[in-house]
């Protein structure tokens, strides 16, 4: 259960179980890692442990203080989470309970979210509390950027990186604790790039599948129709500027398996598998050298839309170039 709570992360989890059983737990962990990977899990897990009324096998996910912790209801687990930054008011309040000691258990735990957000002002002053908490206290910084914390901040504490997921436990994770059927977590879990809160994001996001549909309609229509069918597609891609990132990607991901597929003949190392006939269709169509050419324009354009030049001007100019070498492949 632990160590299903914590995906991917288990050695990690493993590593904590084990410090906690020796009695040699820091008082303060900095954990960090990308959005998505699951760092308030983990800090989850960690405070489970800490406040775990077990004797032996911590935590048990049996006692009342693992089972408050799953519902995110343990009174002696203090959640700080601020909407922009964290001022050192926040602070202030946090080191206030801090002096009281807990009523309920023996142990009191803080988590701090988004650690980044801290002000100066804040840092400095949480300092003070980092360097001496009482004995029954553990604090946990969350930060998917531990550059924007200070040195003295960061040295403070035991620091635990979360790192990308192997796809395939991301994979096997949909497929069988979210009934996802294999094809599609194949290319859910390909599209996470290791990332599992950005897998479930997909996945519950449902016009994710549409947007995948027009991508492949216009990697189609860029085989079998003229240019001016083409550039009708790109409305499409307007519409919905805050995707157009995830577009281009879902493109160069489409075109990367039509090369693969040319080199390999082999469909188990496809991502868009469930989209096999087509990926054959077009790697029959394209020269090797072609596909290789269209993945760069691709990035190319992604770089592009980055450092902000005209969209439409970027998005037109590619599809005439990818179009160009859909032409040299058929003559
Ligand atoms: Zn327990």
């Amino acid at each position: 259960m632990v160590l299903e709570a914590v995906l991917g992360q288990e050695k990690l989890m493993k590593n904590f179980i084990r410090a906690l059983e020796q009695n040699q737990l820091a008082h303060a962990y900095l954990i960090e890692g990308q959005h998505g990977l699951g760092k308030r899990n983990v800090a989850r897990q960690m405070a489970k442990g800490i406040c775990c009324r077990a004797i032996q096998g911590k935590p048990c996910d049996e006692c009342i203080s693992c089972k408050k912790l799953d519902h995110d209801s343990h009174p002696e687990v203090i959640w700080v989470q601020e909407e922009t930054s964290i001022k050192i008011e926040a602070v202030r309040d946090l080191q206030k309970n801090i002096q009281m000691k807990p009523y309920e258990g023996s142990k009191k735990v803080y988590i701090i979210c988004d650690a980044e957000k801290m002000t100066l002002q804040a840092q400095n002053a949480l300092l003070k509390t980092l360097e001496e908490p009482p004995e029954y206290v553990t604090i946990i910084l969350l930060t998917t950027n531990s550059n924007s914390l200070l040195t003295t901040i960061i040295s403070r504490c035991q620091r635990l990186k979360l790192l990308p997921v192997a796809l395939e436990t991301i994979e096997k994770y949909l497929i069988e604790k979210k009934a996802v059927a294999k094809e599609e977590a194949r290319v859910l879990a390909s599209l996470s790039r290791g990332i599992p809160g950005r897998a479930i994001q997909l996945l519950e996001d449902e016009a994710f599948q549409q947007r995948r549909q027009k991508v492949i309609k216009l990697t189609r229509h860029l085989v079998d129709k003229k240019t001016f069918y083409l550039l009708e597609n790109l409305q499409d891609f307007y519409e919905e500027k805050q995707f157009i990132e995830e577009s281009l990607e879902l493109m160069m991901g489409w075109y990367r398996d039509v090369l693969l597929y040319k080199h390999t003949n082999k469909a188990d190392i496809i991502i868009n598998i469930d989209e096999i006939e087509e990926i054959i269709y077009q790697s029959d169509i394209l020269s090797l050298e072609n596909i290789k050419e269209m993945i760069f324009i691709i990035e190319e354009t992604k770089n592009n839309f980055r450092s902000n030049v005209n969209l439409q001007l970027n998005l037109e100019t590619m599809l005439l170039q990818l179009k160009k070498r859909v032409n040299e492949s058929i003559l």
